[in-house]
């Protein structure tokens, strides 16, 4: 089993660790800020093997460059995004092989940013800041249909994927999904607890993809409820499960 831990960074960043079986090898994913990275693998006595980058957002490589100066380990990325000291171009679909971990298999995700990818490891999806709990990513470049055919193409993974995005967003995001679909059940439970976990400190994540599939707006545009709050909002028809999405999309960077 792998044991994978989520390291708080800035204000609500998650630096994941994923630590090989039996063993104190470890893989970084997004490290944005160095300092509690470095931190936690000394204080647990880790060493780390790979830097996984799933986007080339700052919050998620700034911490690049002063790792490479403790440790000389391999920089895993998009290929078509700017990385720094990225030494593996990933593409879709290609297989990473590092001793000790499981395959770990590329998706491509889109649509956040334009190269951004997602890497799926031990029934994890490691998404960046494509996918969050109850909610997904701003649209930083291209159209919203790009993040939209990456969510659907998420969807598409068994259901019980586990989900590990990279920011703590859970409660903001529970509450507009709340604001779309009110009588939502299992919405109202994960509200509360979301809430527990939170209230103890401890991070809302992962979560898994059929908790998505039943509680994420983005996830549910052809749901009738989403679909006719969405209309109700934009005072529009909405024909397509993709115009659903790019009228949520923008309804919740108002929200
Ligand atoms: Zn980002």
């Amino acid at each position: 089993m792998l044991k994978i831990q989520a390291i708080s960074a800035f204000e609500d960043n998650y630096i994941w660790f994923i630590q090989a079986p039996n063993s104190q090898a470890t893989l970084i994913v997004d490290p944005g800020d160095a300092t509690p990275v470095l931190a936690a693998l000394k204080q647990q006595n880790l060493i780390p093997v790979a830097i996984l980058i799933t986007h080339g957002c700052h919050d998620h490589v700034d911490g690049i460059n002063t790792l490479l100066a403790h440790y000389d380990i391999p920089v895993y990325g998009p290929n078509n995004e700017f990385i720094p000291h990225l030494t593996h171009p990933l593409i879709e679909k290609e297989e990473v092989t590092i001793t000790g971990f499981p395959l770990i298999t590329v998706m491509d995700i889109p649509g956040h940013t334009k190269g951004h990818i997602g890497f799926l490891i031990g029934g994890g999806l490691f998404c960046g800041d494509a996918l969050f709990a109850a909610g997904c990513g701003r649209l930083h470049s291209g159209p919203a249909k790009v993040l939209f055919e990456s969510l659907q193409k998420i969807s598409q993974l068994p259901e019980n994927t586990k989900i590990y995005c990279a920011h703590e967003y859970t409660e903001a995001n529970l509450k507009f999904a709340a604001t779309i679909d009110p009588n939502n059940k299992d919405i109202q439970q994960r509200i509360i607890e979301t809430g527990l976990l939170r209230h103890k400190g401890l991070p809302s994540l992962p979560s898994t993809l059929d908790l998505e599939l039943k509680t994420n707006p983005f996830l549910r545009c052809d749901n009738a409820t989403v679909r006719q709050a969405t209309e109700q909002y934009t005072n529009q028809t909405l024909a397509t499960s993709e115009q659903v999405f790019t009228s949520l999309r923008l309804w919740k960077d108002m929200f």
